[in-house]
């Protein structure tokens, strides 16, 4: 089963990955949280959907995103 990884205190909360590029929708920002920059990071919502497509990993302008499959 593929497995996404986001590494939160690399996140810088621009929310690209989360903006329909996901196939099956499931990267938001966690809206009660906030990482060590003051941003809110983006979090997996339903791992077992994940396709590991890895077009979250390709938007991603951090090193924010691992995916493995
Ligand atoms: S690897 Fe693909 S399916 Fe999985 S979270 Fe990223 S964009 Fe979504
Ligand atoms: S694209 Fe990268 S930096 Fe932007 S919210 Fe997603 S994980 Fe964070």
């Amino acid at each position: 089963m593929p497995e996404v990884k986001i590494l939160e205190d690399v996140c810088k909360g621009c929310g690209l990955c989360c903006d329909s590029v996901c196939p099956v929708n499931i990267l938001v920002l966690a809206p009660d949280r906030i990482n060590s920059s003051g941003y809110h990071p983006a979090e997996v919502t339903d791992m077992s959907k994940c396709t590991g497509c890895g077009y979250c990993y390709m938007v991603c302008p951090e090193p924010a995103i691992e995916v493995y499959k």
